[in-house]
């Protein structure tokens, strides 16, 4: 997938009835080329360069998640991580994650399907439902 460009950011924030800003194409660039979620913090000292402070980059989040161009995902150590829904790459909203217990490297995955059965003995597969499903383990730089 090529790299997205700012016109392709420009008409994705206004499709999705948000005014464009510098902070927001700039947020939301960088969440579509990022490979894994990011937090709050990673964002603000990335985007450092462009003088954006906390404040606008968490509006700026916010605002993208709530129109549905960003999910978060809490992977349990109370802290929101950010991602495009729509990111290079990326087979969609509510892909399962892996989370190393060592060193905390989060990492998305594509390309398995996990299902479950619930306590009425009905299956559900991630990916269709808006589940958030979280493997634990340790990643290969820190088995
Ligand atoms: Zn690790
Ligand atoms: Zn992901």
């Amino acid at each position: 997938m090529p790299a997205p460009n700012d016109s392709h950011i420009r008409e994705r924030l206004r499709a999705a009835g948000l005014r464009v800003t510098a902070g927001r194409v700039a947020v939301y660039s960088h969440l579509l080329e990022a490979t894994s979620p990011l937090r709050h913090g990673d964002l603000v000292g990335a985007l450092e360069h462009l003088h954006l402070d906390q404040a606008t980059v968490y509006r700026n989040l916010m605002d993208l998640t709530t129109a549905g161009l960003v999910q978060r995902t809490d992977i349990g150590d109370h802290s929101w991580r950010f991602e495009a829904v729509e990111h290079a790459g990326h087979g969609g909203a509510h892909h399962p994650h892996f989370v190393c217990t060592v060193c905390g490297d989060v990492q998305c995955l594509d390309d398995i399907a996990v299902s479950f059965t619930d306590h009425h003995g009905q299956v559900h597969t991630v990916g269709k439902r808006p589940v958030e499903v979280q493997l634990r383990g340790t990643c290969d730089n820190c088995a």
